[in-house]
């Protein structure tokens, strides 16, 4: 039987021929280097898992698309965006994975985030395989005419690649409710199908799940919340700092209220807000949702409570919790540090890899609950599946019941976590549970499926 040193070592070998393949791309490998740093142990405990070309596969993707966006603007100038989509893995089923419209898009960050969503969507027990796309195209200042056109342009191209047993966009950064809108209707102009089960995200009234908007804010909270449990405690009384004010972070916010939290902070990329009253939601979704206007508004219109820190990070400010809900490498190892002095207890991660990886070993190092994106924020993937199956029945759940199967999902995610890491001789690792968990389950559907 082989060591798990020396499956270490041929993991590590992986990792050099990774980065080797995939100039270029360092979000992708921090994504890869996190997921294969961690699966030695079972690896080494289940020889098939050694299969010579199993985890070679897992890192490659099944297909890239890359694609021409053009599209005009108000002033009648053409401009030219990069379009992608990876479709990574369909072992589990058809590829699910949102789109994200951002400058800072590119073949990298698109790898990194559906090779994260391989093993996400695996635990969420559902039958969802993992991809993610998306375009350099930032809507920031842009009317809705222009992101209308460009939605259209996108889909153009990208309607060829995807259908409801094939690949199923939703939203990320930058893609939320009125860009899924221009992509589904220009869908089904092109395909002339009414084929609601291709996009999830979808507006209420023509085949959107209730609940899908708040889902990946409501269910980090619940994850958090079980950590807590595991620690004695509830979030009641509990202070909260949240990065972001998007989709994520706004119904995170939403969520730590109703459990008897107080969230004090959101920020963009200007910089944050604190309110030491805890955020107004309403407030902030009539900035945020409505006027789509910037955060420092908040702090001019909310009163005394609140200031606006121009530039500056959510994580100076002293909270029991820390929910980073904006983006990727956003808390790095010196704010782990400051929350870990100010007396943080649980980080629990909204967005996809915010955390980077000398925080997130910091953090754990110094006994904080540390909740990895795949594990905490697949909520919002979940109900995008729930989404799906609504609509392939033709019927939709009521608020209650989704929510019901939200917390049951969370709650089955953090259990299986928890226990994968003890088994593994890691308790308390939810790092090393969701990589391992969600491998074990992608890995037993692609060895039954043979070498494809
Ligand atoms: P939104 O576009 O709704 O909001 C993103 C927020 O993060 C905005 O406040 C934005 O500020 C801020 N932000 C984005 N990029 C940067 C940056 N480079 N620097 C500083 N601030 C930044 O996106 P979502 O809320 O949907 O997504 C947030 C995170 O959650 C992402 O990591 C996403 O991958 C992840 N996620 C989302 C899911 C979903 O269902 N939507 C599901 C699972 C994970 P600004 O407007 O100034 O750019």
């Amino acid at each position: 039987m082989t060591t798990r040193s020396e499956t270490q070592t041929t993991l590590d070998h992986l990792l050099t021929e990774i980065e080797h393949r995939n100039p270029a791309q360092p979000e992708f490998h921090q994504a890869a280097h996190e997921v294969l740093e961690t699966l030695a142990p079972v690896v080494a405990a289940r020889p098939e898992y050694a299969e010579p070309g199993l985890i070679e596969r897992l890192v490659e993707p099944e297909r890239q698309v890359i694609f021409r966006v053009p599209w005009q603007d108000d002033q009648g100038r053409v401009r030219v965006n990069r379009g992608f989509r990876v479709e990574f893995n369909s072992a589990l089923g058809p590829y699910k994975g949102g789109l994200r419209f951002h400058p800072s898009v590119d073949l990298g960050v698109i790898k990194f985030l559906g090779f994260e969503q391989i093993f996400k969507n695996a635990l969420t027990g559902l039958g969802i395989g993992g991809g993610k796309g998306g375009s350099d195209f930032d809507p920031h200042g842009r009317s809705d005419a222009e992101v209308m056109r460009f939605c259209q342009s996108f889909m153009t191209e990208l309607y060829r690649h995807i259908g409801e047993h094939t690949d199923v966009p939703a939203g990320d950064i930058g893609v939320g409710g009125r860009e899924i809108g221009y992509l589904f209707g220009q869908y089904r102009r092109i395909t002339n199908r009414w084929e609601s089960g291709v996009l999830t995200g979808k507006g209420q009234g023509w085949g959107g799940s209730l609940i899908r908007p708040e889902a990946t804010g409501y269910g980090n909270v619940l994850f958090a919340a079980a950590m807590m449990r595991e620690r004695g405690e509830d979030l009641e009384g509990q202070t909260a700092v949240v990065s972001g004010s998007g989709n994520v972070a706004i119904y995170t916010i939403e969520k730590l209220t109703a459990l008897g939290a107080n969230a004090v902070t959101c920020s963009d990329s200007s910089g944050y807000v604190v309110d030491e009253k805890g955020i107004d939601l309403d407030l902030l979704k009539q900035i945020k949702e409505v006027e789509r206007g910037r955060v420092d508004a908040y702090a001019e219109r909310r009163g005394a409570s609140a200031r606006f820190v121009p530039g500056g990070r959510v994580w100076e400010v002293p909270a029991d919790l820390a929910l980073p809900s904006a983006t990727q490498n956003e808390l790095d190892e010196n704010d782990a540090a400051t929350l870990i002095r100010n007396g943080v207890k649980a980080v629990s991660e909204g967005a996809n890899m915010p955390t980077t990886p000398e925080a997130v070993h910091l953090l754990q190092q110094a006994g904080v609950a540390f909740g990895p994106g795949k594990a905490a924020n697949a909520g919002g993937v979940a109900v995008s599946a729930l989404e799906m199956a609504q609509n392939h029945a033709r019927t939709s759940w009521t608020a209650a019941r989704v929510e019901e199967e939200l917390a049951d999902i969370m709650t089955s995610i953090h259990t299986t976590c928890h226990e994968t890491a003890e088994r593994y001789d890691a308790p308390g690792d939810y790092v090393t549970g969701a990589n391992i968990a969600g491998f074990e389950r992608v890995a037993d559907a692609m060895l039954a499926q043979g070498v494809i």
